[in-house]
């Protein structure tokens, strides 16, 4: 099967396969082609190029985009996607003056999505997790990663990771799974941190280990949370099953947690609305990527990742939803894209690369997604009439979207 598009306005984020991520001042820079055809054959991009240089060859459908943009679909490299019930609630009661970390104090927050959790059959979790997904993928997405960390006893996270499993192998879209049974410290270990790290190492990462059912192993090392000591513990008996680290730090505070994490090789980095100098420094020359969560920021009201410092530092920066039912309840890319433009002050070129390329880097398949490449993925965003790819964050609240392809595949 065989589909060629002529009269692309623009074909944003055209790249050679060796570029796997873009940092610094060289975010600024979006490759693309004005007047181009893209053709795809069966699940894979073909070839591309200004409509000048096209040879007309016989192609199954012939698709006409005059007046309409191509870019590589979403890849929302940090979510929460499964999880049960809502934190509408605790919404309302933070609108009414009570903070994240008060709601979280009386048993609300991540503690109460476990609770929820634990109570919710697999089929059940698995099925509103999947409406979520459908509902993603018409908005653009086309990877995903998803955390377990709702579950918080060896049975619900097990539970969690085998729902992310079902989904890697249903769902049309990319999936990669993170072990993140340290996100909060469950009630029962309350009085007694150290028993609930063991479980973890002792109990939860064999198992997973044996089912193979993570491909990353994330911590929420923050104030409250989980130390610099707990995260390194953490994180070096998950090396030991080849478990690459992506780590929740500077939420709130900073306090190593960067540093700690790039000495563990952290494919990513997340959050970091706090940002000293030398967690700078630490990423710099580091393989690791800086994640911005700008709807977190948006939502809970709290300072954003000061992705322009991280930027001109020279530091590669990828945006992500975190879509989760307390802090961030919205998986919509294209609200991150305007977010990162207008509250973070990153051009409209730096914030398409963020979400395209760095964070299909920032969940270790860029190889395979992210950019218009030869042999990539046919994963694609086949946007409305527009002038140019600028409108995508300047109408902020609004669906750039015509049609999304996942695999070579319209989406319905
Ligand atoms: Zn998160």
């Amino acid at each position: 099967m065989t589909i060629l598009f002529t009269h692309i306005k623009e074909l944003l984020q055209t790249r050679p396969q060796s570029e796997m991520r873009v940092m610094g001042r060289a975010m600024a820079d979006l490759p693309h082609i004005k007047n181009a055809f893209l053709r795809i054959q069966d699940d894979e991009i073909l070839d591309f190029g200004p409509m000048a240089d096209l040879v007309i060859q016989d192609s199954d459908q012939l698709i006409d985009v005059t007046g309409k943009l191509i870019l590589p679909a979403w890849c929302d490299s940090h979510s929460h996607v499964v999880y049960a019930g809502d934190r509408s609630q605790e919404f309302v009661d933070r609108l009414k003056g009570l903070s994240y970390e008060a709601i979280a104090a009386k048993g609300g927050g991540i503690l109460n999505s476990a609770e929820t959790l634990q109570q919710t059959s697999e089929a059940v979790l698995y099925t509103q997790a999947m409406e979520r997904i459908n509902a993603l993928i018409q908005l653009g997405t086309g990877a995903l990663e998803i955390k377990s960390g709702y579950g918080l006893s060896t049975e619900a996270e097990l539970k969690m990771l085998h729902v992310i499993k079902k989904i890697k192998d249903t769902s049309a879209v990319k999936i990669k799974a993170t072990f993140l049974g340290a996100h909060a410290i469950p009630k029962l270990y309350k009085t007694n941190k150290k028993e609930y790290i063991d479980l973890i190492i002792h109990t939860m990462l064999p198992e997973i280990d044996r089912q193979k059912l993570a491909d990353f192993v994330d911590v929420f090392c923050e104030k409250g949370y989980f130390s610099l000591e707990d995260t390194a513990h953490i994180l070096e008996a998950a090396a030991q099953y080849g478990l690459v680290p992506k780590v929740h730090v500077n939420q709130f505070n900073a306090f190593g947690g960067v540093g700690l994490a790039v000495k563990h090789k952290a494919l990513s980095v997340d959050h970091l609305e706090v940002v000293t100098e030398k967690d700078l420094e630490d990423l710099k020359n580091s393989d690791t990527m800086a994640v911005a969560l700008p709807g977190c920021s948006f939502f809970l009201g709290i300072p954003y990742t000061p992705a322009r410092q991280l930027i001109d530092a020279g530091i590669p920066v990828a945006l992500a939803s975190d879509f989760n039912p307390g802090s961030a309840p919205s998986g919509n890319m294209n609200f991150v894209v305007s977010l990162a433009c207008i509250k973070m002050n990153m051009t409209p070129e730096e914030a398409l690369n963020a979400t395209t390329l760095n964070g299909a880097y920032a969940m270790n398949i860029s190889e395979t997604h992210g950019s218009i490449t030869k042999g990539k993925k046919a994963n694609l965003i086949i946007t409305k009439n527009m002038t140019s790819y600028r409108q995508i964050p300047y109408h902020f609240g609004n669906s750039p979207i015509h049609k999304v392809m996942i695999n070579g595949a319209f989406v319905d």
